[in-house]
């Protein structure tokens, strides 16, 4: 959420960024709303007092028909004040929806424009792979090793959903391990998040928890939802407090399944494994002082090169374009991974997604640090990225690592958790 303030004095900026975002708001109508508001609160307020001083006043009445008489004229004026309270409540609400549906601002380097605008800004260390052979898709080498049971997943939980088998279980618990490792070594604290996460946790970060739109599964009579990703929980975690600024940052890393409704996202691109309803990631998230936020942004997109680099993948860095950075995203890094299998002849598909999130969520969550010797608090900043989501890193793994003879090389880092250097030829 942006700030009230900010937004009654930069109209014009924010409006401007909502159609540089792809957002339909009237922030006119916001300021409109919030100017009245703040006049009719004015007046709620000096109602109030007048009240006040007439209810003290009664003790100084000179006989019963004045203290009479002053009792009426306070009723009447505390009734006027509670209708004008309402009518505060009614404007600020509507005030407070426009506000709520305001995108976060953008970083100013960020391309403006649509999806198509988002830029290269480097590739990874590995090439795409020359084979020659014709390369199989993940589903294919998936099915030749029984490492995918897409039928069973259909069957017992519907379309979208799958089992792991074999080789395609250690690959998983692999590249967690690998990722969290790699993010240990960097001061992050490995988390293990719930799974569900309450309504207003799920709105604060910036996901709508019930409605036909939605990304998220809800639980009916309760207000719990299943976790789109651990940044619900992380950036939930220090939901209404205030933290010390020695604390900052708080970098933890942190895995968990993830539950996607994909409403409206069927077609060829999302087959197999690219686009499914339940995925494990491992997850950073951080909370910084505004001051550290962008160094931090840097650190995640490094460490997720680092983590691609080291599987030997080919990626790309695109720098995210301001209609295609959702909400909370005051700028976005996604890596593309070359996908072999993937189209015709091959394609890149987002593997990562890095994005710095600013005061956006926090003041949304209500999260706050103090410094030494000061009385008020500030938004802490919040930052989030994949360090590994295991389906899609899984599809780059098996396509790009394919051999002539059938099988698959395990990458050199993970050969220590999967405990072989290859699936599918004997040991
Ligand atoms: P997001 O939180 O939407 O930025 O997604 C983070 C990462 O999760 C993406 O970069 C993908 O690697 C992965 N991902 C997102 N949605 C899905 C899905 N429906 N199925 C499989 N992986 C997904």
């Amino acid at each position: 959420m942006l700030d009230k303030r900010f937004v009654l004095e930069n109209a014009e900026l924010v409006q401007q960024n909502c159609v540089d975002r792809g957002v339909k708001a009237d922030v006119s109508r916001f300021v409109e709303l919030e100017t009245q508001r703040r006049t009719l609160l004015q007046e709620a307020e000096d109602l109030n007092r007048q009240a006040n001083e007439v209810s003290k006043s009664i003790g100084k009445a000179k006989d019963d028909a004045e203290r009479e008489a002053r009792k009426e004229e306070g009723r009447q004026l505390r009734e006027a004040k509670d209708a004008k309270q309402s009518e505060v409540d009614r404007v600020g609400l509507e005030a407070d929806r426009i506000l709520r549906g305001l995108p976060n601002m953008t970083h100013p380097e960020s391309p403006r424009g649509d999806e198509a605008a988002s830029h290269e800004l480097r590739k990874g260390e590995s090439k795409p792979p020359k084979f020659n052979f014709k390369p199989l898709d993940h589903l294919a080498l998936a099915e030749q090793h029984d490492l995918i049971d897409f039928e069973g997943g259909s069957r017992v939980s519907g379309n979208g959903f799958y089992y792991l088998r074999n080789e395609a279980v250690l690959l998983e618990f692999a590249l967690q391990r690998y990722a969290l490792d790699r993010l240990m070594r960097e001061g992050f604290t490995p988390t293990m998040t719930p799974d569900l996460a309450r309504n207003e946790i799920v709105q604060g970060i910036g996901f709508i928890p019930r409605g036909p739109e939605t990304q998220i599964y809800s639980i009916e009579n309760s207000d719990l939802n299943l976790v789109a990703t651990a940044e619900i929980t992380l950036g939930g975690l220090h939901a209404g407090q205030v933290l010390d600024e020695s604390q900052l940052p708080i970098k933890l890393a942190g895995v968990s399944h993830c539950f996607r409704t994909e409403a409206g996202a069927a077609g060829r691109a999302g087959r197999g494994l690219y686009r499914v309803h339940q995925f494990t990631k491992v997850e950073m998230f951080a909370f910084t002082t505004p001051d550290q936020s962008e160094d931090m942004h840097n650190l995640f997109l490094e460490l997720e090169c680092e983590i691609f680099d080291g599987l030997g993948v080919p990626f790309r860095v695109l720098d995210i374009a301001s209609g295609d950075l959702g909400g909370p995203a005051y700028r976005k890094f996604d890596l593309e991974a070359w996908m072999p299998g993937r189209g015709q002849g091959g394609e890149y598909g987002e593997v990562t997604s890095t994005s710095n999130c600013t005061d956006y969520q926090s003041r949304r969550l209500d999260i706050r640090y103090k410094k030494p010797g000061e009385k008020g608090t500030h938004f802490v900043h919040t930052l989030n990225g994949t360090a590994v989501a295991c389906g899609r890193a899984m599809i780059a793994i098996l396509e790009n690592c394919q051999q002539a003879d059938g099988s698959i090389l395990v990458p050199e880092v993970l050969r220590v958790y999967v405990g072989k250097d290859r699936i599918g030829a004997p040991d």
